[in-house]
Order: structure tokens, then sequence, then C-alpha cells
């Protein structure tokens, strides 16, 4: 339990330290299999200030607030929805990182220029908009996470989500990095992407990756 708090503080402050979010935007959350709960990031507290008594703890099964010295993130509902309906998922990541809002801001998906990005989908999809903290917003972006691990909110930010903590904040990274890349690659004059089959291929690739990485 104290490790999924230590976590989440520590992933915190890497979304401040390395551009992902800025002030108190943004969330993170892990389920907790055992608890049938989720930890989350509490709304409106700057992430340095954080410690781990103040990260929430909601029931999964009711939404009601556990335990926490603040209230829990906004974007509970969201985070509730994702891990009801995605029974792989074990962490999420929410940033409003720049450029991959900028897509989201114009409704226009991230195709995958880089290989770093299958490991999102054959593209990052943008979920309709709704406002932010509503079932509404939840169920679209439920909807877009059917074929992706990874998704824009329109006019709003992104959310990435992973069996881990790390890999759901790798993915968040990963889709800054492909809206930073497709812009560029646009502004060069042609945008490039990667096939559905060459995308395959680098899941395979990643699946040996990671592996070797565990086993090591
Ligand atoms: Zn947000």
């Amino acid at each position: 339990m104290i490790k999924f708090k230590k976590d989440i503080i520590y992933f915190s402050n890497e979304l401040i330290r390395r551009g992902l979010v800025k002030n108190t935007s943004g969330n993170i959350s892990v389920k907790d299999e055992k608890q049938k709960s989720l930890w989350i990031t509490p709304s409106a507290l700057p992430y340095e200030k954080l410690t781990p008594e103040d990260i929430a703890e909601v029931s999964l099964e009711t939404g009601e607030q556990l335990s926490g010295n603040y209230k829990e993130s906004s974007e509970t509902p969201m985070h509730r929805a994702i891990y009801l309906h995605r029974k792989d998922i074990q962490a999420i990541v929410h940033t409003h990182s720049t450029y991959a809002t900028m897509f989201a801001c114009a409704g226009v998906e991230i195709p995958a220029v880089h290989y770093l990005l299958a490991e999102i989908g054959d593209q990052v999809p943008v979920a309709p908009y709704a406002l932010f903290g509503t079932e509404e917003l939840a169920q679209n972006v439920i909807h877009s996470l059917q074929k992706a691990n990874g998704v824009l909110l329109a006019n709003h930010g992104v959310v990435a989500v992973g069996t881990t903590i790390e890999e759901a904040f790798r993915r968040a990274e990963a889709i800054e990095m492909g809206a930073h890349l497709a812009l560029g690659a646009k502004m060069l004059g042609k945008i490039n992407p990667l096939s559905t089959e060459e995308l395959e291929q680098v899941r395979a690739q990643f699946a040996n990756y990671f592996q070797a990485k565990v086993a090591k």
C-alpha cells in the first residue's frame, strides 16, 4: 500500500520535472487489486508538497473516497471507469503535455510516425470533448481505449494506461514525443507514418526487449 503511494508521489514529481504538466494539472492513479480500490493524486495540491497520507484511496466498486487528507482528483470517475472496463490496466497517467494537447485541441489523432508509438496503437486516437470530471468524458475515453493504450482528450489533454506505473508513464512520454515529431514532420512537408504491419513487427520486438530487461 505504501509502495503505491510512494510510486505515485515519485512519478507525479517526474511529470513536473519532465515538463508533462504544469502546476497542479494532470493526475496519476494505481489500481490496488487486493483492496478493490484505486490510489490517486488529490485535487489541486502541488505535486512537490505531496505526502503519502495525501494520496486518496477510492473504492472501485462504489466510487466512494476511503482515505486521504484531501478530496480525490476531479478526474477520478474517468480513472475508475477505465479500471472497470479494462481489467488488464494497473496504472493511469493523465497529462496536459503541450504538443499532444495541440493535437487534442485540433481534434487530430497522432499518426505513428515513430516506432515508439507502436505500444500505444496504430495511432493515438481522439476521444470526443466532454466536460472534465464527468461520466460522459469517462465513457468517451473508455470507447477510445478499446484499441489503444493511450488517447487524446479533445480540447483537454492525454491519458496513457499500462500494466505498471512505469509503463503508463513511459507511454505518456511517448505520446508527447510522437506529437512533437509529427508536428515537425508535417512542417517539413511530409508525414510518413509506419504501416500496420511495421507496427506489428515493432510490438513483437518490444515483447523481447522488455522481457529481456526484466529477466536480468
Ligand atoms: Zn485534465
